[in-house]
């Protein structure tokens, strides 16, 4: 049985780093390659879900959600709750990481610019040495390109995938193609191998820990402004709808 929070009516699993592992793990040996969705929401997904009813159905049918941010910590306290840990995008690529060079579970990168899955996949082996990464590409495949990838994936049938497009590009992606994608989960990654390709520095550990890498990324990427002001927002929808039930989409009016 799945111990969740709800947070503005996207369910997200209560577990630490080690269970994210593990339930992956899970996941890869009942799947028998039926695309396993795995999401990690944050406070930017949660407000984009209420505005948009498609990506708010698709993450309550998530097989695990891991709580992503700082935001989605203060969700669950307001409702008198409290998540065991956050479990940072990147925290949970590692674990993942880790997890499938012990099992042998083998992966595939799709996301970010030309060039950063292909970094990524240096940096990490650097990491995981006898990790199986069995193909890699990036994010930027509309038209015959993406029927192309569909059809490299498959013939490799990674158990994971590995899916950085950004919210809710990502979700969506894996969700609209689900049912032909011969891989056993795929998750969305956002801007990790952003940062695993070492194209944007993560904070210092030490601001990490005071949970203010979102204030340290505000100053490398100044435009992230827009996307943050929703925050006001989302902690102002929190205070009003505290236990609103999953499932139940009630779209928020745009600012
Ligand atoms: N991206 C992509 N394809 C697209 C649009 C974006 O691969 O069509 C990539 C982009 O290069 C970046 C990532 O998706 O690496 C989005 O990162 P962002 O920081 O916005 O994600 P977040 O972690 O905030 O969800």
């Amino acid at each position: 049985m799945r111990e969740q929070i709800t947070i503005l009516g996207v369910p997200i699993d209560n577990i630490t780093l080690e269970e994210s592992g593990e339930i992956t793990k899970k996941l890869i040996l009942e799947s028998h390659k039926t695309c396993k969705m795995i999401f990690a929401p944050n406070t930017e997904f949660v407000m984009k879900a209420n505005k948009d009813k498609e990506f708010f159905d698709i993450l309550q049918q998530s097989d695990l959600s891991t709580p992503d941010s700082v935001g989605i910590m203060l969700g669950a306290k307001m409702q008198k709750k409290k998540f065991k840990q956050r479990i940072p995008g990147q925290a949970y690529f590692r674990e993942v990481l880790r997890v499938a060079e012990k099992e042998g579970f083998t992966v595939y990168l799709l996301g970010g610019m030309p060039g950063i899955p292909e970094k990524t996949k240096e940096n990490v082996l650097k990491s995981f040495p006898n990790l199986k990464i069995v193909g890699t590409h990036d994010g930027y495949i509309e038209g015959e390109k993406e029927r192309e990838v569909i059809e490299e994936i498959n013939q490799l049938q990674p158990n994971i995938v590995f899916v950085a497009m950004g919210a809710p590009k990502q979700e969506k992606w894996i969700y609209q193609h689900r049912k032909e994608l011969k891989v056993d989960v795929a998750t969305g990654q956002g801007g990790t191998f952003d940062y695993e390709a070492g194209r944007i520095k993560r904070a210092p550990k030490a601001i990490q820990k005071m949970g203010m890498e979102w204030l340290w990324r505000l100053t490398r990427e100044p435009k992230r402004i827009i996307r943050m002001s929703v925050l006001p927002v989302y902690v102002i929808k929190l205070f009003f709808k505290k236990d609103k039930t999953k499932g139940k989409f009630e779209p928020i009016k745009a600012e």
